[in-house]
């Protein structure tokens, strides 16, 4: 089914996975009410009540960025700030669209190693952020795989939790891979959401293998209060919602969305170690999830490049990610190597 590419640049060039085609398949085989009214949305949402064992509230949504930006916009008064890493995709990525929609919320910038908010930071920028004139911190926002391809432990989320909880902030997960989090850490999903004490996840499908439509997640019904109509209005309501749900519920039944991550962050795994064994190329950041990031000279990227291969820079002067999906192949990985090694 797979012609030959060159594709390391991200995990969203990767098809759609038989599992979700398949669902897809069978949805579109008849007529079915609109704007969520099918039975696949109604399942795949149950799936999710089951996969995370509580009774939360489920958005399907057709972005990322969307489901950040809205469930950011839940969160916040346009008053108040949401701090994340320097690197976040909200920050780098979503064009001012969680400023947008929150209606002036500050997104406001912490380090940290590893693509990790340093909690240290945090709790500087609280201890300053107290007064009537600075915006008021409403909320804290990780990455779950972060940006750089690695994973926050339980603890680490229960730590940041903790700090929020003594702020009375809300607690905001972007899970755009938050299946490849869960296949590194396998642990059950709520132990590093609402046990922990995040308030909203937003649940990536698009770079798990689905065609598009990512889920927004929240699990307390308080606080998802009239989503319905901030989704509605931002034009995230699907009228034929069923086509972003069966695939949905195609990743869910039987768990292929756990044996795509698995799979993904293994070839993640094979293609660091390929990497450092057989071309002494180390990676920067620990491989926890299914990216590889690498520092290359200029000679070198600009050589692959020239063999088709296609990856991104990401981080100036010469650090480039690496990203495997689930139908990234054995020989694809072995060709690359192949041709990084005849350059080098
Ligand atoms: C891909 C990604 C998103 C969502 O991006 P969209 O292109 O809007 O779907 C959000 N967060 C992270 C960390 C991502 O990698």
């Amino acid at each position: 089914m797979i012609v030959e590419r060159h594709e390391f640049s991200s995990d969203n060039v990767a098809p759609i996975c038989p599992e979700a085609w398949a669902a897809l398949q069978e949805a579109n085989a008849q007529y079915a009410p609109s704007y969520g009214e099918d039975r696949w949305t109604a399942r795949a949402c149950d799936r999710i009540r089951e996969i995370f064992e509580t009774d939360c509230d489920v958005y399907f949504v057709f972005t990322g960025t969307a489901a950040n930006a809205l469930a950011l916009a839940q969160l916040c008064k346009s008053f108040q700030s949401v701090i994340c890493h320097q690197h976040s995709h909200i920050q780098t990525d979503e064009c001012g669209a969680p400023e947008f929609f929150t209606g002036g919320s500050k997104l406001l910038l912490v380090g940290g190693a590893d693509g990790k908010i340093d909690i240290g930071q945090v709790k500087a920028l609280l201890a300053r952020q107290n007064e009537l004139h600075s915006h008021k911190p409403g909320a804290i926002s990780i990455a779950q795989a972060t940006e750089f391809g690695t994973v926050y432990s339980r603890d680490e989320i229960a730590a940041i939790a903790d700090l929020a909880r003594k702020h009375q902030l809300f607690l905001h997960m972007d899970g755009a891979r938050f299946a490849n989090a869960i296949a590194s850490l396998n642990c059950a999903p709520k132990a590093i959401t609402w046990e922990t004490g995040v308030n909203v996840l937003c649940f990536g499908g698009t770079k798990n293998g689905a065609a598009v439509g990512d889920l927004v997640i929240f699990f307390d019904r308080k606080i998802s209060r009239e989503f319905d109509y901030r989704a509605k209005q931002a034009g995230q309501l699907g009228s034929k919602m069923r086509f972003l749900a069966a695939p949905w519920l195609g990743l869910l039944t039987g768990d292929a969305w756990l044996r795509n991550a698995q799979y993904a962050n293994d070839a993640a795994r094979r293609l660091a170690d390929r990497l450092r064994k057989e071309a002494r190329i180390e990676s920067i950041f620990p491989v926890e999830a299914n990216a590889v990031f690498v520092s290359m000279d200029e000679r070198l990227a600009s050589g692959l490049h020239a063999r088709g291969w296609r990856f991104y820079k990401f981080i100036e002067p010469d650090v480039y990610r690496l990203m495997c999906s689930w139908s990234t192949t054995e020989e694809e990985i072995s060709s690359l190597l192949a041709d990084l090694v005849a350059i080098k």
